[in-house]
Parts: C-alpha cells; sequence; structure tokens
C-alpha cells in the first residue's frame, strides 16, 4: 500500500533511524473494545499500520482493556473484523489485560521506591484537592504513608478487602506541578467487576495514564501514535516508563483527531444510538462507523484514500462529509455497473406499441470502462418510469414528461405523452404515452432532438427492490447547539436521515449478492444490503448521489 506522502511523523521516525537512536520500528493500535472503530480510528490504523510498513517495521492490534465495565469480547470481535476488512494484518495480537501481573509488579516497585503510595480520600475530595490551572493542589493527609504501610493495603485491595472507591493507589510526584496531570494522579483503582479476558482475577485494574505506557514499553514500541488530547500526559507517560525501570522507553507522539460533519463520533453517543434503538445496530449505515460506511457501501479503498487525504498533523480538523463521498465515487466510477432503476413508479402504457412483444435492447454496462461489456434490457408496451419525472403543469425549463412533450428513453426510444389517467382523487395513476420505432437508440436517428432523458423499467420484467435514501444523522449546527442550549445530541437527530421506498429493477440483475455495488441511472452508487435483503427482495443502499460540488 502508498503511504508516501511525507509528514511530521515520517520526519522524526527518519531521523531517529538515520541518527541511530532506533534500529528498527514497532508502532500499535490501541482500541479500547468499548464500542466499534469509527472512521476516527481508520485514521489511527492507516498512520500506525502505513508507517511501520513503510519503514519496514511492524505494527501490534492490542486491546487496551482495562476498564471491565464497558468491554466486551463483541468489541473485540468486530475490531478485529474491522481493521483487517480496512486491509491491515497485525504482527501480534495484544492484550493489556495479559500485562496485568507486570503492571501490578511495577506498582510495588514504585510503592517502595517511595513514588506511589494508597490513598482513602473519595474521588470527589481527590478532585477538590487537586487544584486548577491556577491554584496549586493540595497534599492528602495519607500522602506520607510508609512504604510498608503502603505496600500492606495495596496488597489488601488485589485481595478485595476494599469496596469500591474505597482505596486507590496514586503516584507521588508534585501537587504544586503546573501540569495537573502529575499532581499525583491515580494509578490504581478498585473495582469488583469481571473482566472479559481475566474474569474475576482481578479487583484492581490500572488507570490509563499508568497502563498505556507500560504496555507500549513491554511491547517494545518504538513510537506511540496518540491524538493531540493526551500531549499534557506526556510528561506523565515519560515518569512512567521512567520510575517502573522499563528497559525499552517508548516515545509518544500526538497527532490531531478526524472528525466528520454532520454526524457524531464518540463511541458513548454512537452505543447510545445503539441502545435506544434510534438506528439499526452499530453497523446502520448512517453512522460514521467502519461497519456502518462498509454496508452503506464504501470500500476500503475509499476509506483509505479520504484518511490518507486528511493529512497527518497537529491540529484537529472536521472534515466535510462530502470529502468522503468524492472518494466513494472515484472508487466505483470505474467498478461499479450501470443500470436503471425506479425508485418511485409511475405506470406507461405505450399505446403504439404491438401488445405481447418483447424486443431485448443493448446497452453498455459501464461507458468509462467499455471491457465490461453490455447487457440486455427488455422493453415491452408497459413499463415504468419516476414519479418525478412527470408534471403535469411544468415550469419553465422542465424538459421531462408533460403532456404533449417528447422525452428519450435511455438505451430505447423517444415517448410522447399523450394522455393522463388519474383516480377519483385527481392523483395522476399512469400515462399513456406513443413511441417512435424510428428513434431507436444506437441506430443514429438525427430527424429532431429532446431535451430529457430519462430512464425506466420494463413493467412485465422488472424486479422489486427496496431502496434506502440518507440524509445526515445530525446536522453540524445543531451538534454545536447541543453545548449550549443544555440538550442533549439526541434532540437534534434528524428525524428524516432514513426514507424507504419500494421500486424496480432490470430484470438482469437476478443474481446479485450482498455487497455487490451498481450505479443507478440518474440516482448514485448503491450497495446490496447484507442485513436486509431477502432472496425474493433486494435493498439497496444508496452510498452517494451523483452531484458533487466537492473538488479536490
Ligand atoms: P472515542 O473518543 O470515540 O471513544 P477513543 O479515543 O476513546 O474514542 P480508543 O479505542 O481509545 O477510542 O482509540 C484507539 C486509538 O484510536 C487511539 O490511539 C486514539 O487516539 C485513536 N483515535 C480515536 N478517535 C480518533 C479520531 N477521531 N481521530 C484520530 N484518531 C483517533
Ligand atoms: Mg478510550
Ligand atoms: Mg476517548
Amino acid at each position: 500500500m502508498e503511504h508516501n506522502s511525507s509528514n511530521f511523523i515520517r520526519t522524526i521516525i527518519k531521523e531517529d533511524l538515520e541518527s541511530g537512536k532506533r534500529d528498527h520500528v514497532v508502532t500499535r493500535f490501541p482500541p479500547e473494545p468499548n464500542g466499534y472503530l469509527h472512521i476516527g480510528h481508520a485514521k489511527s490504523i492507516v498512520i500506525n499500520f502505513g508507517l511501520a510498513d513503510d519503514f519496514k517495521g511492524k505494527t501490534h492490534l492490542r486491546f487496551d482493556d482495562t476498564n471491565p465495565l464497558k468491554e466486551d469480547q463483541e468489541y473485540v470481535d468486530a475490531i478485529k473484523e474491522d481493521v483487517q476488512w480496512l486491509g491491515y494484518e497485525w504482527e501480534e495480537l495484544r492484550f493489556a489485560s495479559d500485562y496485568f501481573e507486570e503492571m501490578y509488579d511495577r506498582a510495588v516497585l514504585l510503592i517502595k521506591k517511595g513514588k506511589a503510595y494508597v490513598d482513602d480520600l473519595t474521588a470527589d475530595q481527590i478532585r477538590e484537592y487537586r487544584g486548577t490551572l491556577t491554584e496549586p493542589g493540595k497534599e492528602s493527609p495519607y500522602r506520607n504513608r510508609a512504604a510498608e504501610e503502603n505496600l500492606d493495603l495495596f496488597e489488601r485491595m488485589r485481595k478485595g478487602e476494599f469496596a469500591n472507591g474505597e482505596k486507590v493507589l496514586r503516584a507521588k510526584i508534585d501537587m504544586a506541578s503546573p501540569n495537573i496531570n502529575l499532581r499525583d494522579p491515580v494509578l490504581y483503582r478498585v473495582s469488583h467487576a469481571s473482566h472479559h479476558n481475566t474474569g474475576d482475577k482481578w479487583c484492581i485494574y490500572p488507570m490509563y495514564a499508568f497502563a498505556h505506557p507500560l504496555e507500549d514499553a513491554i511491547e517494545g514500541v518504538t513510537h506511540s501514535l496518540c491524538t493531540t488530547e493526551f500531549e499534557d500526559q506526556r510528561p506523565l507517560y515519560n515518569w512512567v516508563v521512567e520510575q517502573c525501570e522499563m528497559k525499552h522507553q517508548p516515545q509518544q507522539i500526538e497527532f490531531g483527531r478526524l472528525n466528520l460533519s454532520n454526524t457524531v463520533m464518540s463511541k458513548r453517543k454512537l452505543k447510545q444510538l445503539v441502545d435506544e434503538g434510534i438506528v439499526d445496530g452499530w453497523d446502520d449505515p448512517r453512522l460514521p462507523t467502519i461497519s456502518g460506511l462498509r454496508r452503506k457501501g464504501y470500500t476500503p479503498a475509499a476509506i483509505r484514500e479520504f484518511v490518507k487525504e486528511t493529512g497527518v498533523s497537529k491540529g484537529s480538523a472536521v472534515v466535510d462529509e462530502a470529502m468522503l463521498e468524492h472518494f466513494a465515487r472515484e472508487d466505483l466510477k470505474l467498478t461499479a455497473p450501470r443500470t436503471m432503476g425506479i425508485l418511485k413508479p409511475l405506470k406507461i402504457v405505450i399505446t403504439n406499441y404491438p401488445e405481447g412483444q418483447v424486443e431485448w435492447l443493448d446497452a453498455e454496462i459501464n461507458p468509462e470502462n467499455p471491457e465490461m461489456g453490455m447487457r440486455k434490457i427488455p422493453f415491452s408496451r408497459e413499463i415504468y418510469v419516476e414519479q418525478e419525472d412527470f408534471m403535469e403543469n411544468p415550469p419553465k425549463k422542465y424538459f421531462r414528461l408533460f403532456p404533449g412533450n417528447e422525452v428519450r428513453l435511455k438505451h430505447a426510444y423517444f415517448i410522447k405523452c399523450e394522455e393522463v389517467i388519474k383516480d377519483d382523487n385527481g392523483e395522476v395513476m399512469e400515462l399513456r404515452c406513443t413511441y417512435d420505432p424510428e428513434t431507436k437508440s444506437g441506430t443514429g436517428f438525427t430527424g429532431r432532438k429532446v431535451k430529457g432523458t430519462i430512464h425506466w423499467v420494463d413493467a412485465k420484467h422488472a424486479l422489486p427492490a427496496e431502496f434506502r435514501l440518507y440524509e445526515p444523522l445530525i446536522s453540524d449546527t445543531e451538534e454545536e447547539a447541543d453545548e449550549t442550549a443544555g440538550k442533549t445530541f439526541l434532540d437534534y437527530v434528524n428525524q428524516n436521515s432514513l426514507e424507504i421506498v419500494q421500486g424496480f429493477i432490470e430484470p438482469n440483475m437476478e443474481n446479485i449478492e450482498p455487497h455487490d455495488k451498481f450505479q443507478f441511472f440518474r440516482h448514485g452508487y448503491f450497495n446490496v444490503d447484507p442485513k436486509h435483503t431477502t432472496k425474493e427482495k433486494p435493498v439497496f443502499n444508496r452510498i452517494v448521489s451523483l452531484k458533487s460540488s466537492f473538488k479536490l
């Protein structure tokens, strides 16, 4: 895979190799298995696997599973699937929980060195004592316990003698540090909870800030890449590695997060949408999860190219969804077969076409990629067109069907609207048209021109199909509003984010499979939905429409 555009992390790694600071590269992608991966994680994956690859190094997939309450095997499995689907292979699969014993030993070492102590303050008190940016913190009354006492208490924490929250282990650093992260951060907490990997073996769990540097050091990670919100934690990261006397010293480097417009990205919010049934699972096509994008119809290549285009820098960026869509079109235009589908059918009877006659018309599968060959489309006396391709009283510049007007049927003939059939309520039920046999597509007819070309399917041969059309789940401005208006993001969910319609497709699509992708003429690119498609009826998710205002 190609990752060769330069960025500041690449420069650091290159210099480390040239100066002899490192003689190899190990990176890791460290998700917490507390939800499904999203497009932001894809950025971290592309960066970590991509850079290691470029420098002939290796990458671990490491589950950062130090918080049993939120983690689950379902997430472990989904994350593995998504990383592989994106096209990456980890050199080693690791679990932070496999290092719990070693982490415990390192904590004991800190206690013996007088660098950690057991604190009896409550979580609220600890927060209060921590101080603020302008005020130094206050030392806990338990801060100067003797090492012996700390060792005894820590061991008893492990044995389960204390309730959740009753005691914590804290680093003994500096309560007056200008960096609040260094004001005696908590290293271990009591949590009587079953862990998806270690079961009931432990009732104390290490905090992220303690566990993460140890995990990196244990695994020999050379460059530990994370997002910029961890920048202030870097001194603590280095403190842990040094004070725990780890042989290997990893280097933390931060890059800016990727955020997408018109959606939510945090796992907590995504989980809420799933748990409350607002969306159809973690793989709902409206979600920015990898599995949602896959189900919608995005290809791994489109996601990788998108992520690379967003670049690697220190700044976080909210990227417009239109840019992601651009890469879907780019990736599909040469590979997706063209076809015609009617989303909201209106019947037409072609009164001068012989009853019982069927002809099979030839059409290119993909005019941009002629090697894909030709397909056959039936044409007979009754067809369906889109409801919106007819207007009884059209405005100016409406070139589609209206009484007396002639249009071209794609791949077929010119037809002229002769009569409108309505029901008792005045609703248009059907059109009667005539066709002109001389205008057959491909015969070179030049006798007269029409301004509109519309798509259609043959009524007798067409297959039923369901189409699912998506709009943004949340509007951007509304997402921002939620912060100030005292509402939650759920108040801003777009109620029209999914439209389901029943229509028809060409009969040559009988044997399509989940995840087959097509370009429906005038409607855009669609993916065969793997969840709701049945033998009787395929369900198509619209990936993107054809129009794009986005330019790179
Ligand atoms: P969330 O905040 O959505 O819950 P997280 O950061 O807690 O996500 P982790 O499982 O801890 O999720 O993330 C695994 C890796 O992916 C981390 O290294 C993290 O920095 C990176 N990552 C997560 N979200 C993004 C993002 N939006 N852009 C870039 N990298 C990200
Ligand atoms: Mg996390
Ligand atoms: Mg997070």
